[in-house]
């Protein structure tokens, strides 16, 4: 019987760009995922609370951006627990869901370098694969060799996935929504719009102390 693959992008989506879009598009092609599942996330812990756009905003960009792709799909799972959403715990959630699929957390190389800091890191290893997509500026051919030797269990549960790298961030795009500069072609039009149209990122979320 044909095991299904489940690809899950987490994140922020603040906004959505066309980094996420590529790494999980390229992700569900080289590992013949039958979907996507974006999950925006609700309260993250790492990041402060003020710095976040609220999360129904967050969550209907990626509706627009994924919108096209019948292979992607947009869960609310996380927008709509209350208090912090620790990865750990969602991904219980899927794995209780969809006890049969394989499943796999595809992420940038950046958040890669850093799942040993994540609440439960063993216990997510053993609920889920992870997909590493390539992002300029975090090389991730250390880690991989130093987890190969210090974590042997994980073998062959984390990949690195080479994608036609993307030198786009969502910080670069609230940034250059503030200073006035083009944040077209670096995301999906309808989002760009949604942006424009709810005045989002106009002005730094935490007050800056030299202006009161
Ligand atoms: P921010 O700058 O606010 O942290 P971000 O662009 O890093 O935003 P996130 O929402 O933090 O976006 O990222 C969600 C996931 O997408 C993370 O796993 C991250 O590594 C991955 N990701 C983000 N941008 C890219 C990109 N350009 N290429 C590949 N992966 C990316
Ligand atoms: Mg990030």
């Amino acid at each position: 019987m044909k095991v299904n693959r489940l690809g899950i992008m987490g994140g922020t989506f603040d906004p959505i760009h066309n980094g996420h879009l590529v790494a999980a598009e390229m992700a569900r092609s080289e590992f013949n995922l039958d979907k996507v599942l974006f999950i925006p996330s609700g309260t993250p812990p790492h990041k402060n609370r003020r710095d976040v756009s609220a999360a129904n905003l967050r969550y209907e960009m990626v509706g627009l951006a994924i919108k096209d792709n019948p292979d992607f799909d947009l869960s609310a799972l996380e927008i709509e627990r209350d208090g912090l959403s620790y990865t750990v715990e969602t991904l219980r959630l899927l794995r209780c869901a969809w006890p049969e699929h394989e499943l796999y957390f595809i992420t940038g190389t950046d958040a890669l370098l850093e799942i040993f800091s994540w609440r439960e890191a063993e216990e997510i290893l053993t609920l889920i694969q992870f997909i590493g997509a390539a992002r300029p500026g975090f090389d991730a051919s250390d880690f991989l060799l130093k987890v190969q030797k210090e974590h042997p269990e994980t073998q062959g549960r984390i990949h690195y996935l080479e994608v036609p790298a993307l030198a786009i961030s969502s910080t670069d795009i609230r940034s250059r929504v503030r200073h006035g500069q083009p944040i077209r072609y670096l995301l999906p039009e309808s989002v760009r719009l949604f942006i424009q149209q709810h005045g989002l990122y106009l002005a730094e979320k935490m007050p800056d102390k030299t202006q009161i």
